[in-house]
């Protein structure tokens, strides 16, 4: 039988090649590094029509896209690797709640054992308890590369729908994150902050087209608004039809769990234990991970300046106009995000990108019909399986976003 191991993921893995969902193409890149750094021989899987096919022949057809394609991914990584399963560990992260992502492990657990596939052993940490079991400074590590690679994106997403020489920043970015891999792959990290700085620098010299384009922001399910193969390319179609994209980062989920542990010793834990316990959660949240995020949004603000991310209370206190924080889980981060687009950064329109039976995706849908009177900003719902293709709703919004924005701007 496959093993989950939630806690036990320390050491290197005893030879065991540690393959890795490519959840989002800089943060996953980066976090591999990391995994490298104590010893593992952590590899990035790769998504294609091919291995979702194979994901789908072992799932039932009614689970969220995120679980058959990462399980068949793997599946085909091991075939064309030739990788016994008693080499592998899988990287499947896990959550509490009703959500069916606390699912996903059990069911690879099971479609393993049905292969006979037994020895593969699942890596299945939580974010509920910081990732506990990882190395310390691992865990560390993991915050530093989340950052990094949300801004990596995130200046793409500034320059290249503007950038002159086309093709320029997606080269430049692509050079760098080589650099910041092998940075990532030691265990002192401290280059990390002089890499991002040249970046940076060298990125704010592309030549660039001065023109307004609408922004366009994209919220929603983790897993499917941030990988572009689910996802139909969805932030490059955008820049396609003419607008600039603005993603919800990968970092906003860890601050969030952060936030909802201070909320929750607020309201459950009483006595000493608890004071000491609420004081801990500050701490972390205030002195490490708001702290690193500082400082490598100060690096980026050369490019970033009105890119920088919102404090998660803010996204929180926008969501909870429209649902309460104890309904756990995305709808409320995609609610106050999806508001903060339109009042803070002008966004003309916003995307909510979920799996097709998502449960936060159907809920938040049914509230943006309030949210897109209110703020006045178009908002598109789109379900994503992997088939057809969702981004076509895109096509007649952003033709009158472009239009009314040219016509608005006056003639050189
Ligand atoms: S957030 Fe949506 S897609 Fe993700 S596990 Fe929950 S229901 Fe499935």
């Amino acid at each position: 039988m496959s093993r989950i191991e939630e806690q036990r993921i320390l050491g290197a893995g005893d030879g065991r090649i540690l393959f890795v969902p490519p959840m989002e193409p800089y943060c996953a890149r980066l976090m591999t590094a990391i995994f490298r750094s104590v010893g593992y021989d952590a590899r990035l899987l790769v998504e294609t029509d091919e291995t979702l096919a194979l994901g789908l022949k072992y799932t039932s057809g009614g689970e969220c896209v995120p679980c058959p394609t990462t399980v068949g991914a793997l599946l085909k990584a091991m075939e064309n690797e030739n990788v016994p399963p008693e080499r592998v560990i899988f990287f499947m992260p896990t959550a509490c709640g009703p959500c069916r992502f606390g699912q996903y492990a059990k069911l690879d657990q099971m479609i393993f054992d049905k292969l006979g596939y037994g020895g593969i052993r699942i890596m299945s940490p939580s974010a509920e308890n910081a990732y506990d079991g990882l190395e310390i400074g691992a865990r560390k590590r993991l915050w530093h590369a989340l950052l990094v690679g949300d801004i990596m994106r995130k200046i793409g997403m500034k320059i290249r729908p503007y950038e002159k020489e086309t093709g320029l920043t997606d080269k430049l970015i692509e050079n760098w994150m080589v650099k910041l891999e092998k940075a990532f792959e030691d265990k002192n990290i401290d280059p990390v902050q002089t890499l991002l700085a040249q970046a940076v620098e060298e990125l704010g010299k592309v030549e660039k087209h001065n023109v307004k384009k609408p922004l366009v922001g994209i919220v929603g399910e983790i897993y499917v608004r941030s990988d572009p193969f689910i996802n139909g390319q969805l932030w490059r179609r955008i820049e396609a039809l003419g607008g600039e994209a603005a993603l919800a980062p990968m970092s906003e989920w860890i601050l969030y769990t952060g936030y909802i542990r201070g909320l929750l010793a607020n309201e459950h834990k009483k006595g000493l234990g608890a004071l000491i316990e609420k004081a801990k959660i500050w701490l972390e949240n205030n002195f490490f991970f708001e702290k690193v995020e500082h400082m490598y949004y100060d690096i980026a603000d050369p490019i970033l300046h009105d890119r920088r991310e919102y404090p998660i209370i803010e996204v929180m206190e926008e969501g909870c106009k429209y649902l309460p924080w104890q309904f756990e889980g995305e709808s409320v981060l995609t609610l106050g995000r999806a508001a903060l687009y339109a009042k803070r950064d002008g966004a003309k329109a916003v995307v909510n990108a979920s799996p097709m039976f998502c449960m936060p995706g159907t809920v938040t849908t049914s509230i943006f019909p309030k949210l897109e009177q209110e703020l006045g900003m178009r908002i598109i719902c789109n379900f994503y399986d992997g088939s057809g293709d969702p981004n076509k709703t895109l096509v007649p919004v952003m033709h009158y976003l472009c239009e009314g924005m040219r016509s608005a701007q006056p003639v050189a």
